[in-house]
């Protein structure tokens, strides 16, 4: 990278996802400065005492002068860090976001715009069940995709805007793709935010179980469950706004996924192993498609080292 992108950039929200960016901004140039705020002032002492840029000590001194401003905050927060970040943003400065949710993360923006900025909702596809700014690695959105979902504008200058944005996600290493918001809630309501509400629910179930097996649900954890747990261990507060925001696309995958699962229930019932056996492999294809379009490992295990003994 010769030329940063941004000469300017203010990150608001400084977790895994904004201290991120804020690390790879930096190690790959594409941002000359970087300045921060959370609303949190033990996470903005943090961040500070980790070099991750300039610390604001207000929203309004963070995005002034920017020429990009990133809401790194829950979706449930973001209309309210919009309506405080854009009468401080200058002229023609674009405002984009990385919530998981796109549809409700598009409308908070645009409620918040007043026709002098570039609103280009986006959403990485890449993250860890950590939190807060210590969690955070400059690789993060290596090799992930970047979804931006542009909305309808008349603001001289949107399709550079767009291009500039892009090119700045492409430095950090990400492949960006644009789409529109209600497709990617659709889609992401299957591949991310269903596994995650089964996540959030096998391991509720195991908690309760494991008080009437004492203690045998956490000792002999391994392979299937642990990989649920790591998932189940994300952010509270995050995944409480995703549900709340992409409620109905959601409901329709739990609609389909209840059924799907009431029919293997009845396999089991009625030893059905025929159906047992064909559900099962149509699954092992798509793990197939995923490895052979680069999204996932096939080495054993997902490449961890762990002893044989415990699968
Ligand atoms: P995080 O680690 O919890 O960090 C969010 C930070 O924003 C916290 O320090 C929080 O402070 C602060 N904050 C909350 N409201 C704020 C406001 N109005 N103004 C300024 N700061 C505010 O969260 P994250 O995992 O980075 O997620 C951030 C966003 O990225 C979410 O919208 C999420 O949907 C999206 N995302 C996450 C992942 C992932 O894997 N984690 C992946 C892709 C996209 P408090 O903690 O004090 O509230």
């Amino acid at each position: 990278m010769t030329e940063p992108v941004f000469s300017r950039i203010a990150i608001i929200g400084v977790g895994l996802i904004g201290s991120s960016i804020a690390r790879g901004a930096r190690e790959y140039g594409v941002a000359g400065e970087i300045v921060l705020f959370d609303a949190n002032p033990d996470v903005r002492m943090r961040a500070g005492t980790l070099g991750l840029g300039t610390i604001a000590a207000t929203l309004e001194a963070a995005v002034d002068g920017a020429d990009c401003v990133i809401l790194c905050v829950p979706v449930g927060a973001l209309g309210g860090a919009a309506a405080g970040a854009v009468p401080a943003m200058k002229d023609g400065a674009i405002l984009t976001d990385v919530g998981s949710v796109k549809g409700e993360a598009a409308r908070a923006l645009e409620a918040a715009s007043d026709g002098r900025i570039h609103v280009i909702p986006g959403h990485p596809i890449a993250g860890t069940e950590q939190s807060g700014p210590e969690a955070g690695f400059p690789t993060l959105f290596q090799g992930a995709w970047h979804i931006l979902t542009p909305v309808e504008g008349n603001v001289p200058g949107a399709e550079d805007a767009l291009a500039r944005l892009s090119a700045f996600w492409r430095g950090l290493g990400a492949k960006v793709e644009t789409m529109d918001a209600a497709r990617h809630d659709r889609v992401l309501a299957i591949t991310s935010h269903l596994p995650h509400l089964i996540a959030f629910n096998i391991v509720a179930t195991a908690f309760d179980m494991e008080t009437v097996e004492r203690g045998e649900v956490v000792k002999y954890s391994a392979g299937g469950f642990r990989d649920f747990t790591r998932i189940a261990a994300s952010d509270p507060v995050m995944w409480r706004d995703v549900f709340l925001n992409n409620r109905d696309a959601v409901l329709e995958c739990l609609g389909r996924f209840s059924e799907d699962l009431a029919a293997l229930q009845r396999a089991i019932r009625w030893g059905d192993g025929d159906t047992l056996m064909r559900e099962f492999t149509r699954a092992r294809t798509i793990r197939k498609a995923i490895i052979d379009a680069g999204q996932d490992s096939a080495s054993v295990n997902f490449g961890r080292n762990v002893p044989k003994a415990e699968e």
